[in-house]
């Protein structure tokens, strides 16, 4: 196809301005307008954060997220639509966010920031601060995600191992397992990190026996998708003192339903898919989506294909 119209919806408004991406569009060949869901009809290519059954009638649609769960894979093959995604962008974004994560458990900041709220000089029992060289976590799903946090925690001193289908060895990973071993995987570790697609195969992969496979003063974090995990199973886990703690940045309902027990839980860090948010983001999907209006002109094959 031709591109002769680049819409940015404006869903995308959850993560940066639209106009921002809009702009950073400015010297493209092509017009680029912000659509909302009436206005879809007529763009030949469309930059989305949400899915909306208009796309149907696009060649091309460009997901600002790297997980394209939400997208129906055979009604676009079927429709014809080419359907990319944003991997390759967030391995420094989401590899800041855990080591975040893994140094307010071992430093307990996340305790004095509640306590601060009271107005409370609390300070932790002797034995509950902790430093991370020497401790190993375990990245489930070794790609961007993986690598990204691979690399940040690396450089703090932590051991990395990984799991991924293959088993095949990663750079900046110990050791990998294949997923057939993942409760072997897990079992040393001071940390289990969840970094893999949500997929038929990994739907409730984190599950009762995941839990129990894990050390009793392990702490699971989860910034692939809430529905990896099964949150029940967790929440009994942390209930019940099997395992340290979580961190989460996604939920099986999102926003977190107000009633949900994950609020108030002893060492849960929640925050709100927000996981790889940063400032550079449109430029990033940007940059993305303006290589592959260049390979479109050159006649090859898009980069981050998924449909
Ligand atoms: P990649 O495709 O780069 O990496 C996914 C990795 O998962 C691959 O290396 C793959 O390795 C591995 N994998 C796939 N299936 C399995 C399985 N069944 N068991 C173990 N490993 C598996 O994707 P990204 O790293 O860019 O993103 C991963 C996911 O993280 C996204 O799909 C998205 O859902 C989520 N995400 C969340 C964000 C947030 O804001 N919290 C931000 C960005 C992404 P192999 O092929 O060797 O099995």
């Amino acid at each position: 196809f031709a591109l002769e119209r680049l819409g940015v919806h404006d869903s995308v408004d959850a993560v940066f301005p639209p106009s921002e991406l809009a702009d950073f569009f400015a010297d493209l060949p092509a017009p680029v307008d912000v659509i909302g869901d009436d206005e879809i009809e007529g763009y030949d290519a469309v930059v989305t954060l949400d899915y909306h059954e208009a796309l149907l009638e696009c060649a091309w649609i460009h997901s600002i997220q790297a997980g394209v769960d939400r997208f129906p894979f055979d009604d676009l093959e079927a429709n014809d639509v080419i359907l990319t995604n944003s991997t390759g962008i967030h391995d420094r974004t989401i590899g800041e966010t855990v080591a975040g994560y893994l140094l307010s458990f071992s430093r307990r900041l996340h305790t004095f920031v509640a306590a601060q709220q009271d107005r409370r000089w609390d300070r932790p029992e002797w034995d509950e601060a902790f430093t991370l060289p020497g401790t190993t976590a375990c990245v489930v799903g070794t790609g961007t995600l993986g690598r990204g946090v691979a690399e940040t925690l690396g450089a703090l001193g932590v051991c990395m191992t990984g799991v991924r289908r293959s088993g095949e060895a990663v750079p900046g990973f110990e050791e990998v397992y294949a997923n057939t071993h993942l409760l072997e995987a897990i079992s040393d570790a001071d940390f289990v990190i969840a970094t893999v697609p949500l997929t038929d195969d990994t739907e409730g992969l984190f599950d009762a026996a995941t839990f129990d496979a894990m050390r009793e003063d392990a702490y699971f974090v989860n910034v692939a998708r809430g529905a990896v995990v099964d949150e029940p199973a967790l929440i009994d886990a942390l209930e019940s003192d099997s395992i340290a703690g979580a961190a989460l940045d996604v939920f099986e309902e999102e926003p977190l339903p107000e009633a949900s027990l994950l609020w108030d839980l002893e060492d849960v860090i929640v925050t709100p898919h927000c996981g790889a948010f940063t400032r550079d983001y449109f430029r990033d999907v940007g940059g993305i989506v303006r290589e592959n209006v260049q390979r479109l002109e050159a006649g090859e094959a898009f980069h981050n294909r998924v449909v």
